[in-house]
């Protein structure tokens, strides 16, 4: 589904939200939704006019099982190179376990989806804060710990357009990603706190609708920050 101008939000597949944002020379994939999304999302690329060969990069917020699951079959059928978080790399390459809450839920959370885990694969660049993505002009990386410890957004500044991944939620209205799937919630506060600075008029999320054109987002979001102070 066309969201904007050169994003993409791709249709039917579960769990959690993909994105495709078309660049001036081809198109870069936005998380990779749980195992089996390939297809779905290689045929919203089609719809939005590409071809597998003209992606020039996937990018992923983080390395929970629902945005990287389809990771191995988008590198097969793409080639293109895939840019995760530099704390997260080595867990998406097979070489460390997958980032998990601590404490009890955590350790569900992880034996539950350690079955859904995809094969190893190859990353080929850490992402660094700042406008660092060469497939990505006019986009930043934004650093938004606590969701998973090495957790980014994506931020265009041109549009006040964020790719929130699991950073924020919009479940009935902008929330905090829920607490038993969180590495950290003292630290998504304060990148909550962080993201409510920015010039902000559309948020994509990881989980829930997108919150498109609204003027009251930044009041929103403030509000939520200050609330989650006191959580
Ligand atoms: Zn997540």
């Amino acid at each position: 589904m066309q969201l904007r101008d050169a994003l993409w939000l791709v249709d039917d597949v579960q769990a959690a939200n993909v994105y495709i944002i078309g660049t001036d020379d081809g198109a870069v994939i936005v998380d990779s939704g749980i195992r089996g999304s390939a297809a779905a999302i290689l045929a919203e690329l089609s719809r939005a006019g590409y071809d597998p060969a003209q992606v020039r990069a996937v990018v992923v917020t983080h390395a929970h099982v629902d945005h990287i699951g389809s990771l191995p079959e988008l590198q097969q059928a793409t080639g293109a190179p895939i840019h995760a978080p530099a704390g997260e790399v080595a867990a998406i390459r097979g070489q460390a376990p997958l980032p998990h809450p601590p404490g009890v839920y955590g350790r569900l959370f992880a034996a539950a989806t350690s079955l859904m885990r995809p094969a190893p694969v190859k990353v080929e660049h850490a992402l660094k804060a700042g406008p660092s993505v060469e497939a990505l002009p006019g986009w930043h990386v934004v650093p938004t710990s606590g969701h998973t410890l090495d957790h980014i957004s994506l931020y265009q500044p041109d549009r006040q357009l964020l790719i929130a991944g699991d950073a924020l939620a919009n479940f009935g209205g902008l929330r905090m990603s829920p607490w038993p799937f969180t590495s950290d919630m003292r630290r998504a506060r304060a990148s909550a706190a962080l993201l409510a600075g920015l010039p902000l008029r559309s948020i994509v999320f990881g989980h829930g609708a997108p919150l498109l054109d609204d003027a009251r987002l930044h009041a929103q979001l403030t509000a939520l920050a200050q609330r989650s102070r006191y959580r």
